[in-house]
């Protein structure tokens, strides 16, 4: 009988102290906006939040809503990883509700009504817009961003341009890609190696474009997860079935805003989940 007992009482012990050790402590949260055909992700540390593209103009009443109710006031940085409309889309209601410390362009025309908009609201809310380039660090208290394109051979400034970035907080490491293409990831191969590129989290490159993700890229980043942002029904076919087939194979765990809505990813600097809720 106390034999049993102590069996009850150490499998207890585990129990709770195996949960107390694994007990998740959330220091930054990933959330991927459901924009539709669009991206738009946010970023929140307790030194402040990023944002990284802000989705189409239809997508940016609901997004200045959602921000609002999360507790967002202002934004440490803002990355507009190109200037087309889906992801620039909503930055004019962003940047005017949340205003921005600093801002970041890929250095494509802004010649456009969403490019004007956003610069004008910039500029009302006073923040530092820079064009920025391939190398660049820059950090919020733990949080630690590495722009990884584009580099010095900027084209028209539009999908392939994209500004793409490497954040790590710890151990975690997450590489938001823009719509980069498959050309453009051979040069950040190239020029920053597997080992920057390895990877936990993955938003995946064009939506899910058969233009990006290739597979030399995915094998550098073997990501865990990999999440693409794209509008349910899309007239582009996105995300490809070969893009998906690829993702597979380097066995990242597939989310879909298309599929899910939003999504969300919590990190403590040393493990990365996905919070299914
Ligand atoms: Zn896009």
């Amino acid at each position: 009988m106390r034999r049993w007992l102590a069996l009850v009482l150490a499998a207890l012990f585990c129990l709770f102290g195996c949960s107390c050790r694994t007990e998740p402590k959330a220091e930054v949260l990933f959330y991927f906006f459901d924009v539709g055909q669009g991206d738009c992700t946010l970023i929140r540390t307790k030194d402040g939040d990023v944002l990284i593209d802000a989705g189409t103009e239809d997508a940016e009443q609901l997004l200045c809503l959602r921000l609002e109710q999360l507790g967002v006031t202002e934004l440490a940085l803002a990355v507009f990883t190109h200037p087309d409309e889906d992801h620039i889309g909503g930055a004019d209601g962003v940047l005017s509700q949340f205003p921005a410390r600093e801002v970041w362009l890929n250095g494509g025309s802004m010649e456009n009504v969403a490019g004007t908009l956003l610069l004008q609201a910039a500029e009302r809310s006073n923040s530092d817009v820079a064009v920025v380039k391939a190398g660049m660090l820059w950090s919020l208290g733990e949080l630690q961003l590495t722009v990884l394109y584009p580099d010095s051979s900027l084209g028209d400034g539009g999908n392939e341009d994209s500004i793409v970035l490497r954040v790590a907080f710890g151990e975690t490491v997450a590489i938001f890609s823009g719509d980069a293409g498959a050309e453009q990831e051979q040069r950040m191969l190239k020029r920053f190696g597997e080992a920057h590129l390895d990877c936990d989290l993955y938003k995946v490159g064009h939506h899910g474009s058969n233009t990006s993700s290739s597979k030399a890229f995915l094998e550098a980043m073997t990501p865990e997860y990999a999440v693409i942002s794209c509008g349910a029904g899309n007239s582009f076919g996105h995300p490809t079935g070969e893009v998906l087939s690829r993702l597979e194979a380097v066995g990242a765990d597939v989310k879909r805003t298309d599929l899910l809505g939003e999504i969300l990813f919590a990190c403590d600097g040393d493990q990365l989940w996905f919070l299914d809720e």
